[in-house]
């Protein structure tokens, strides 16, 4: 298992709602084992429910009732959210950082919280191999896999088999388990005698980023200059592919087309590397749902929990699923 620093100095800027930065200038931050500093404020770790980053920018979810820090609580977003945009320090390494930390506190309030209610002997954590981040397994069954919600890699406990969630995990934008990477979108436009450019970050997988491919092609086929970045999408997308999941994107575009049966046939050749594995159960029952078959998506994902019984993502599309049936007009006429 890599070494970890004791402490990591960066620059950082909050970040506001409209996903702007604050003020001029860059201020100072550091982490270390006992707290994280802004700008000479304290945030404790315990106030810490979650880490992510996209790119340069790092984002805590937060209990704001265990910040005391006005100036924290002043650039909170929807009261919950800080969002730091970080130079001089990768803001990956923040986030990786920061959740090993903080989940070690989130689980050992658990814990605390099983021992008072009697139920200290169903406390059951293990480490990521991929983040340290402290994963809670506590009152769930033990399943072959486990699911690191902090860096999204889906391991097993004592093996090597894993899929890292920095490259494999859910899409932004589409929610299927596949390769996701970030691309740049960029448009040239003329406006009279003036030329000039826009661009924004994504963070899509193999398939999404075939659909954006063609739009940014077609904006751009006027101006050579920016056919250039739109190929170099494509190339992206079809490079570096882990090879034992080389066509995971081509059994998510067959099922987004709800081809299920020819899916089916690949996502069968997928699960010979990595059997029953929680992520691919996901993205096959999100087909038969484009497949118009709700039944199978639903004993699908229910194979994905018994394979994996902390993956949240699973949760997730059940409960969304719960409640469209459940404000369903034909469930409505039936209450
Ligand atoms: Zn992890
Ligand atoms: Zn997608």
């Amino acid at each position: 298992m890599a070494q970890h620093p004791s402490e990591l100095r960066f620059r950082f800027q909050y970040v506001n709602q409209s996903g702007k930065v604050v003020g001029w200038r860059s201020v100072r931050g550091s982490l270390t084992e006992e707290s994280i500093q802004l700008k000479g404020e304290i945030l404790n770790y315990q106030a810490i429910l979650h880490s992510t980053c996209r790119d340069r920018r790092l984002i805590l979810t937060i209990n704001p009732q265990k910040v005391s820090s006005t100036e924290i609580v002043k650039h909170l977003i929807s009261g919950k959210v800080l969002a730091l945009e970080i130079t001089q320090a990768k803001a990956l390494a923040l986030e990786v950082f920061i959740n090993r930390i903080s989940s070690h506190y989130l689980a050992e309030t658990h814990r605390e919280e099983l021992e008072r209610e009697g139920k200290g002997r169903e406390f059951h954590s293990v480490s990521c191999p991929h983040c340290n981040a402290t994963v809670d397994l506590s009152l769930l069954n033990k399943t072959p896999y486990v699911y690191c919600r902090f860096c999204e890699t889906i391991f097993q406990e004592r093996r090597d088999l894993m899929t890292v969630g920095r490259t494999y995990r859910l899409c932004d934008e589409c929610g299927w388990f596949d390769r996701v990477q970030g691309y740049t979108e960029f448009y040239f436009y003329f406006l009279l005698i003036v030329y000039g450019f826009s661009w924004k970050r994504r963070h899509l997988c193999d398939n999404c980023v075939n659909q954006v491919f063609w739009k940014v092609l077609m904006v751009n086929l006027i101006f050579v200059l920016g056919i250039f970045p739109a190929f170099w999408m494509k190339i992206k997308s079809l490079m570096g592919r882990t090879k034992e999941l080389k066509n995971l994107a081509k059994a998510n575009a067959l099922g987004k087309q709800g081809k299920c049966d020819q899916a089916d046939n690949i996502y069968a050749e997928l699960y010979e590397h990595y059997p029953k594995h929680p992520g691919l159960l996901l993205s096959q029952g999100l087909s038969y749902l484009k497949g118009q078959d709700g039944h199978k998506t639903w004993s699908l994902l229910e194979d994905s929990l018994q394979s994996c019984s902390n993956y949240a993502p699973a949760v997730r599309v059940m409960n969304r699923l719960q409640d469209a049936v459940s404000k369903s007009p034909r469930s409505e006429s039936r209450s």
